[in-house]
């Protein structure tokens, strides 16, 4: 099945009470036994639920893995993976990551005895000089937020496999429409559902990914011995997203493109980042590992002013300022004074996240309005 028919079909069948299309929310904490341990597969709604089963499966058709899991949030799936190691084992991370990824290994997860190397992985080769026998798991996102960097997956993958390390990746940014890192050798990917795979900004989810039966099953053990899982409700809002991702990324790709050249000639503005550009520092990795470039672009603006960066938020109309991304909607944000705010100058100015630096979640709207928007906010 291709990718498109995958988005609909993948892993659904009509239910089996009344063939209904769509899978019934089955809003219930448990289910009737006839004598005990007699059931129809499904005992309490936190060990399995026949809306989140559903659900699970159209994550692993849409990421060619065997095996999806539903988690109430996507850093409740990234703490998932995390309870596969224990203390003195060691992780590498990128070092331009999402800010509750990093919050969870530096603020918890250090605690409980484990080490992180946070890394830049532009080139992929280096990441063999932090591997010891005490390396356990890669932990890369691709592209990266809010600077769009892109990280070779398959280089990682080799390295990764190597030295039996599993690689897990956060595919987030990309979706399965243009990346699909389990066929380019990553053991896990994650994803906060929440953002394009939901699509509509209306849930928070996150969900893992993987395609070896072992791996899966202590995943799920880990699942419903911790017990982060979504609801019913959210699980079937999720895949109604998830049937028109396709439509809705290929969208968000061309909508992309359009700001970010528009935002490239414009006289005010001083660096687009966008992988989609040839003067992109990874383009030919972006070009061969995913399959267009995305809705994500992120600008600074000549003079690199905080208050020339403010004017332009709060000017936007159509684009809301709002934390987060991926919806149909256009979003705009300011990391220096919203997500990346609790991070130190310095070292936010050392990743790029300068004072001026804008992050666009190009939404699927009509092009024209969009740049129109941008036009009369930046003047
Ligand atoms: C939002 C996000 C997360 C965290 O997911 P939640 O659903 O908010 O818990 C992790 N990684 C990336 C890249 C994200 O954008």
């Amino acid at each position: 099945m291709k990718f498109n028919t995958k988005a609909i079909h993948g892993g659904q069948k009509p239910d089996l009470a009344y063939g209904s299309v769509m899978p019934p929310i089955y809003q219930t904490s448990t289910f009737a036994q006839s004598t005990p341990g007699g059931h129809k597969g499904y005992e309490y709604s936190r060990t399995h639920n026949p809306t989140r089963t559903a659900l699970e499966n159209a994550f692993a058709s849409i990421e060619n893995g065997s095996h999806g899991l539903a988690f109430s949030s996507g850093l409740a799936a990234i703490d998932a993976v995390l309870k596969l190691l224990k203390p003195g084992d060691e992780v590498i991370s990128t070092n331009d990551l999402y800010g509750g990824t990093y919050r969870l290994f530096t603020k918890i997860y250090e605690d409980f005895g484990i080490k992180f190397h946070f890394i830049g992985m532009e080139n992929a080769n280096c990441v063999e000089d932090y591997i010891n026998v005490n390396t356990k798991l890669i932990w890369v996102e691709t592209p990266t937020n809010p600077m769009l960097n892109i990280i070779d997956i398959i280089t990682t993958a080799k390295i990764a496999k190597r030295h039996d390390v599993l690689l897990a990746v956060d595919n987030t940014f990309a979706t399965p429409y243009l990346q699909q890192p389990l066929d380019l050798g990553a053991d896990i990917v994650m994803h906060s559902a929440t953002k394009y795979l939901g699509g509509h900004s209306d849930l928070v989810m996150g969900a893992l990914i993987v395609k070896d039966k072992d791996l899966a099953d202590r995943l799920y053990f880990i699942q419903n011995a911790s017990g982060a899982v979504c609801g019913p409700q959210d699980a079937f809002l999720a895949l109604r997203g998830i049937k028109t991702l396709h439509v809705r990324m290929q969208r968000h790709c061309e909508n992309g493109k359009a700001v970010a050249e528009y935002l490239e000639k414009h006289p005010k503005i001083e660096n687009v980042y966008w992988p989609g550009f040839k003067h992109h520092p990874n383009h030919l990795i972006a070009k061969s590992q995913m399959t267009n470039f995305g809705g994500m672009v992120s600008f600074t603006t000549k003079g690199n002013n905080y208050q020339d960066a403010m004017n332009i938020v709060e000017k936007l109309n159509v684009f809301t300022l709002a934390e987060s991304l991926g919806g149909v909607e256009s979003l705009a944000g300011h990391p220096a004074s919203m997500t990346h705010a609790s991070i130190p100058k310095e070292d936010r100015e050392k990743a790029g996240v300068v004072d001026s630096l804008i992050r666009l979640s190009v939404g699927i709207e009509d092009e024209t309005d969009l740049i129109g928007d941008l036009k009369q906010a930046i003047g």
